[in-house]
């Protein structure tokens, strides 16, 4: 496996890959998650090229840019271990040379709602950062989780907008054995703050059981998923604070009345000093 962290190295390794070339880019942390992602991708090309960068311009000015984990021996190991031909690991500097004018890729219907209403300018810096990378690697496939579904749709428009050749591929989320999924962030949860984000996957869970019983109005879904990260049960105390909870088309993010066809359920929540996002695809029993 080679590790580039030079852009004009990266290219010239990149050149050097024949055949399909597939794209996971992370940011590092690298959990089971991101190696499904890695699984998936060799399935869709003839080679895996993985990005590990913290991205600084999709952080807020509060946010948790500083103290994200990077550990990137580690990383570089599962990369390894995963079968990735060449890793793309830039620095701040080699990414975001000074002489660069900032630039802005928007699509409010899809980036301005949601987590990009949460957090504004979030995906301006993703949208750039990916841009950027896929410039840099020319992949066939970039492969994203749904996790980050938003994120996911972004840049299946951004790229379907532009017209750029590539395939954008969604996986499943992979999750803990409790349901939770899997994030870079939970590290920072303590057992507590662990035991009381469960109520994140529980609600959505919850509320997708329902959508199997046939309930289909939409109202009904985030009024569950509230009353589910807000109910002290026997924890003694409200779980989590809700920044979300929605119920939207998962192509547009218009919120939806009705659950006829697929529909985004999806959680933002903070636990203590922690932000976790989760969100399932239902879709009712008798959709076409
Ligand atoms: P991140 O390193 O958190 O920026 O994530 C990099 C990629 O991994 C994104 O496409 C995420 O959606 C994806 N990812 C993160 N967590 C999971 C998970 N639990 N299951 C599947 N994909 C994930």
């Amino acid at each position: 496996m080679i590790v580039a962290r030079t852009i004009a190295e990266c290219r010239e390794h990149r050149a050097r890959l024949e055949g399909p070339v597939a794209l996971v880019p992370t940011m590092g942390a690298l959990h089971a998650g991101h190696v499904s992602l890695i699984e998936a991708a060799k399935k869709r090309a003839a080679h895996v090229v993985a990005s590990i960068f913290v991205n600084p311009t999709q952080f807020g000015p509060r946010e948790d840019f500083n103290k994200y984990p990077r550990p990137i021996e580690d990383d570089l190991r599962k990369c390894d271990e995963a079968g990735v031909a060449l890793v793309f690991n830039p620095s701040v500097e080699e990414m975001y040379r000074p002489s660069l004018v900032p630039i802005t890729i928007e699509m409010p219907q899809l980036s301005g709602v949601l987590e990009g209403k949460h957090r504004p300018g979030h995906f301006a810096g993703v949208c750039q950062v990916v841009a950027k990378l896929l410039n840099i690697i020319r992949p066939n496939v970039a492969v994203f989780g749904q996790k980050d579904y938003q994120q996911f749709r972004v840049i299946q428009a951004m790229v379907d907008a532009l017209d750029w050749p590539i395939d954008v591929f969604m996986c499943p989320t992979v999750r803990e054995r409790d349901g939770m999924a899997m994030s870079s962030r939970n590290q920072y949860l303590s057992s507590d703050e662990r035991e009381r984000a469960l109520a994140i996957s529980r609600a959505l869970f919850l509320a997708q059981g329902e959508v199997k019983a046939g309930v289909k109005q939409a109202n009904r879904l985030t009024a569950l998923m509230q009353n589910t990260l807000l109910d002290p049960g026997k924890l003694g105390r409200v779980p989590v604070a809700v920044d979300y909870v929605a119920a939207v088309d998962p192509m547009t993010f218009k919120g939806v009345e009705l659950v006829t066809g697929p529909t985004l359920l999806a959680i933002a929540a903070r636990v203590g000093t922690t932000r976790l996002i989760d969100n399932v695809i239902v879709t009712p029993e008798n959709a076409t």
